[in-house]
């Protein structure tokens, strides 16, 4: 029987040896521990809420940086474009001063003009340059577009403009022309006037003699400029003036007094109304929002400065274009992102309801709680329940059968309300009568997994030294035998989940004898090994399985005496090593072989042992399937119990509780199977039917204790009186069916009248100290002489017994075929 498959070696160095012995400090390590403990790892932190924050702040971070490039890209190019916008406006007035002189110059070289100014004919020259003037509007489309005549220095020849409001004049405060004058060259300026800022071209004029006779003046407004302009899109202007000119400015000039800028007409300037709030507070600004601005200063004529113009840019469609590129990238990341997350997270999930199936299997392990670890298989539990008829699950469901005779008028108060039967729960949660367990089997169960625990803690643990040591590649050497140790005591964990599912649903004990010696031979490669089993009372041992080729190896003393076993006295581990005087029973040579016995506990007592000799020097490489042997019996021990439980059950149920002869039910279900045996041998069986004469006197007289006590000897008498072989059956209330195998011609009449003597001499106590006679009156049959079936039999042993009553009773009669009129039973 030696043999199966080879066991991994453990290391002798074994992680239980060097961890530390309380298992509570133990434990709470392991809980502590990141390693064993699923939920230390932070599955879910670690691979999808950091990866998730970090790619929204990675996403956000993106946008920021993006928004600031796409920003700086904007004002880049707004600067460069409000540059160009700039250089135009330049070259817009520049060129205008241009047009202004090309317009002078003409008329300051016309002989007429000359002849005019010379004589100082107005008349003449207002004819003249009229016609002029308006025909100059008309083709450049310019409003203002004026021409001035002056006399040296500064005096106005053709107007009197030169008058302010209140007619003080303001000729001499021409500096323009009088500057221009003095040149006597063509002269170009800007100059504020009541009419605004404008723009001036002035050329000499001279007779032929080289006398100068005056100037001649182009001038056009500035604004008016900016309003014949077409500006390109999104580009606009506006004219400041400095506040000093408040004074010399016509009222109608004046749009408003903003921080020190008198504001001219604004020409399509982004955000104007918040530019004006800008220069009341801080001066020009420089960007509001999507737009951009620029200042372009303006001097007059004599180089001072008298304010400028606004640009501005609105850059809202440059953003609008980049906007809806970086979109789209933007949009592709963040599909790319999403994508990759969930294919993290789909991953993580599986993994997740590993380590939680994993983690729940292990934590309700650890508290003893089993039904994880089994909740493959429906379950068959025994059930003992208080109940009454209305309410008893038996009563209602017809396909469960009760172990107890209910409403058997001998069932004692207390059994009469108790039903034992068989329910099949998915869990043994489920099962009212796993919750009210209470005992060493679950404490040592739990005991037993801990340790499991326990060494597959100190497993990882030593798997964690290996692995941190091969990557700091220095420290490698520590712990070899450790990845060898974890899955060999990972296999022994399967062994045992496995083992426990086997030994669900079987049927009797000697099934799980065998899947326990199967295990112990095939997984954990132990050879020579015998399970005693002790009987109930204590009092006897039988040997359950043995496969010692050497039958002295067995323990053989103890048969007899169970108390003389150590490992059943102690409920502990028992080994020849290191002390092979511990037990006078080990029957080794403790030089070469080591005996050990693992003790049973069932219900708190040791129920049995599981002996094994292994050879000295292997012993140490099996120490660690011995303590897996342990869990073994651990785990088998619940299911013995109810297996033993429910024979007893069984037993009971078919026996009389009263006179412990067996009962009806009994008899019904032998009856079948022996009529069926003597049929094909031929045997020849009587029948008995015994009844105790006026026994109801008994009870009117003595009362109902004294009429069982009276019942209890007669059944005692009627077994003494047959054969060890033959059947006694508590028939009814006072009568009793005796079934004699094999009987002899007459025996069975001799049997009869032997009961019928014996009862009449005998002197029956009762519980008050007397004593009394009675007598019985016996009718016999014999199968197949009187009858063709065992129940005609017992039929016509009860006819015979009807007779011999009405007979005068203390009588045996034999059935004879004219007692029985009926022809048909
Ligand atoms: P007979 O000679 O005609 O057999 O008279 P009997 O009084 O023995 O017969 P009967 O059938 O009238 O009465 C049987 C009595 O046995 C009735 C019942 O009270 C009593 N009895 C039946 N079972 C028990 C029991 O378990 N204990 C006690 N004390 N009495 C029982
Ligand atoms: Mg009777
Ligand atoms: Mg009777």
């Amino acid at each position: 029987m030696a043999g199966g498959c080879p066991m991994p070696t453990p290391s002798t160095n074994a992680p239980s040896r060097s961890r530390p012995s309380s298992d509570s400090s133990l434990l709470n390590d392991l809980k502590k521990s990141s390693i064993l403990n699923p939920t230390n790892w932070s599955l879910r932190l670690r691979f999808l809420t950091v990866p998730a924050a970090l790619l929204g702040l990675g996403c956000l971070t993106l946008a920021f940086i993006f928004q600031r490039y796409q920003d700086m890209v904007v004002v880049e190019s707004v600067d460069s474009r409000l540059s160009v916008f700039q250089h135009w406006i330049q070259d817009k007035i520049t060129n205008e001063f241009d047009v202004l002189l090309s317009e002078v110059s003409p008329l300051a070289a016309m002989p007429e003009v000359i002849e005019s100014m010379r004589q100082r004919d107005k008349d003449h020259l207002v004819r003249y340059i009229l016609p002029y003037t308006e025909r100059l509007r008309a083709t450049t489309g310019r409003e203002s577009l004026y021409f001035h005549f002056h006399l040296p220095p500064a005096v106005s020849f053709l107007r009197t403009w030169d008058v302010d409001a209140a007619g003080a004049d303001l000729t001499d405060i021409r500096p323009i022309v009088v500057k221009a004058n003095k040149y006597r060259s063509p002269f170009r300026g800007i100059e504020v006037g009541p009419g605004g800022a404008a723009m001036r071209a002035i050329i000499p004029l001279n007779d032929g003699s080289g006398e100068h006779i005056g100037t001649v003046e182009a001038a056009t407004s500035l604004e008016n400029l900016l309003e014949t302009t077409a500006l390109p899109p999104y580009f606009g202007a506006m004219l400041l003036l400095d506040k000093r000119f408040e004074s010399v400015l016509g009222q109608n000039r004046i749009r408003g007094v903003h921080g020190k800028w008198i504001v001219g007409r604004g020409f399509s300037l982004p955000q104007e109304n918040r530019v004006l709030e800008a220069l009341d507070n801080a001066g020009v600004p420089e960007r509001l929002g999507n737009a951009f601005y620029r200042f372009l200063p303006l001097e007059d004529f004599e180089g001072r400065a008298i304010g400028g113009i606004l640009l501005g840019y609105d850059s809202m469609a440059l953003f609008k274009s980049t906007v809806s590129e970086s979109l789209v990238f933007g949009l592709i990341f963040l599909l790319g992102a999403m994508v990759l997350w969930f294919h993290i997270y789909w991953n993580v999930a599986r993994v997740k309801l590993f380590l939680t199936h994993l983690e729940r299997v292990l934590g309700n392990t650890v508290s003893g709680d089993f039904t994880g670890r089994l909740d493959t298989t429906p379950v068959h539990c025994l059930d003992i329940l208080h109940c009454t008829k209305t309410d008893c699950p038996v009563y209602h469901d017809p396909m469960r059968i009760c172990y107890l005779e209910t409403g058997s008028e001998a069932l004692s108060a207390v059994s009469r309300n108790t039903c034992i039967f068989l329910s099949r729960y998915k869990h043994c949660r489920l099962c009212p009568v796993y919750a009210r367990r209470r005992g060493d089997e679950l404490v040592e169960m739990r005991h037993t997994v801990n340790t499991l625990v326990r060494l597959w803690g100190g497993f990882m643990g030593r798997v964690d030294q290996v692995v941190s040591g091969v990557l700091q590649t220095s420290e490698a050497s520590q712990g070899p035998s450790s990845l060898g140790q974890v899955s060999a005591s990972l296999e022994y964990m399967a062994g045992l989940t496995a083992f426990s599912h086997d030994i669900q649903g079987v049927y009797n004990r000697w099934e799980v004898y065998n899947i326990l010696g199967d295990a112990c031979q095939r997984s954990l490669g132990l050879g020579q090994f015998a399970i005693l089993e002790f009987a109930a009372d204590g009092l006897a041992t039988n040997v359950a399985a043995n496969c010692f080729a050497a039958t002295d190896a067995l323990c053989s003393e103890m048969f007899a005496s169970p108390e003389l076993c150590r490992a059943k006295r102690l409920g502990k581990p028992v080994f020849s090593e290191p002390t092979p005087a511990l037990c006078p029973f080990f029957h080794v040579d403790p030089t070469t072989h080591v005996r050990c016995c693992l003790p049973m506990v069932m219900g708190g007592a040791v129920g049995g042992v599981m002996t094994f000799v292994t050879e000295a020097a292997a012993f140490a490489s099996k120490r660690l399937a011995l303590s897996i042997v342990q869990k073994y019996l651990t785990e088998c021990a619940p299911v013995l119990t109810s297996l033993n439980l429910l024979e007893i059950t069984r037993e009971q149920s078919l026996r009389d509780p009263l006179t412990g002869l067996h009962n009806r039910r009994f008899l019904d279900s032998y009856v079948h199977h022996y009529e069926e045996i003597s049929r094909r041998t031929e045997k020849r069986v009587g029948f008995l039917m015994v009844d105790v004469d006026y026994f109801k006197q008994v009870n009117d007289k003595y009362g109902h204790l004294a009429g069982d006590a009276v019942l209890k000897e007669l059944s005692g008498l009627v077994r003494q009186t047959v054969r060890a072989a033959d059947l006694a059956v508590r028939f009814g209330g006072e009568e009793f069916l005796i079934l004699l195998h094999e009987v002899r011609p007459n025996f069975t009449a001799v049997v009869a009248e032997k009961i019928r003597q014996t009862v009449e001499a005998h002197a029956f106590p009762l519980p008050n100290g007397t004593t009394i006679h009675k007598t019985v009156s016996v009718g016999f049959a014999e199968y197949p002489t009187d009858a063709a079936s065992f129940y005609k039999a017992i039929k016509f042993a009860d006819v015979a017994l009807y007779k011999a009553k009405e007979g005068g009773r203390n009588k045996v009669l034999c059935f004879e075929q004219s007692m029985w009129r009926d022809q048909e039973y």
